[in-house]
């Protein structure tokens, strides 16, 4: 099932293998609810976003149409288009080095796990929902003004009318922080770095 999908989209043809590995660890998450890594070092940024299906094409099951299968498409092409995500202040002059987005199916332990016939009956009807998927995509960027990033605008928000918020960890120069940035304010501020 899992190469289904991601055959789907030819960024995900990229797909490094350990991003399957990766499906294991994934837990439950929460709809509207997206995460959103960044780090800093010198002038490269790099980004990486993990978001439930839910938010950014509505639906987390196998697609069941063609319309479904274009919607993961085109998702898959926006997220893999960062200028439709982030915006940089242009005093910083970032300019995107790579791209890379795919759809993870969340294992569905009703479908993996052997059970006892006493479970059967509370998973039926959840499995004709598929479980859940996540869209993760990952960008690197090179700032040639770092000390002009003192903020990235989330149009994210703008590109999936889903999503609702992004809890954002942030690295930079060794120093870890932790942010909420939500629809009603989609800017993430960024500490003074110079
Ligand atoms: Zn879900």
């Amino acid at each position: 099932m899992k190469m289904v999908l991601m055959g789907l989209g030819l960024i995900a043809a990229s797909l490094p293998a350990a991003a399957q590995a990766e499906t294991r660890q994934l837990g439950t998450h929460l709809h509207g609810h997206g995460h959103l890594d960044v780090a800093a070092e010198n002038d490269a940024l790099s980004m990486e976003l993990r978001v439930a299906g839910a938010d950014i094409v509505g639906f987390e099951h196998l697609p069941a149409s063609a319309a479904e299968q274009a919607a993961i498409e085109a998702a898959l092409a926006t997220l893999s288009d960062s200028s439709s995500l982030f915006t940089f202040p242009a005093a910083a002059a970032c300019r995107q080095e790579s791209a890379e987005a795919s759809l993870v199916v969340l294992s569905d332990p009703a479908e993996d796990e052997p059970h006892g016939h006493s479970h059967s009956h509370a998973h039926a009807e959840d499995k004709v929902d598929g479980g859940h998927a996540e869209f993760h995509s990952r960008y690197l960027f090179i700032c040639d003004n770092p000390a002009a990033l003192d903020r990235i605008a989330l149009s994210y928000f703008e590109a999936f009318t889903n999503a609702q918020e992004l809890t954002v960890q942030l690295v930079a120069d060794g120093a870890s922080f932790g942010h909420v940035v939500t629809r009603a304010a989609p800017v993430l501020d960024l500490p003074r770095r110079f």
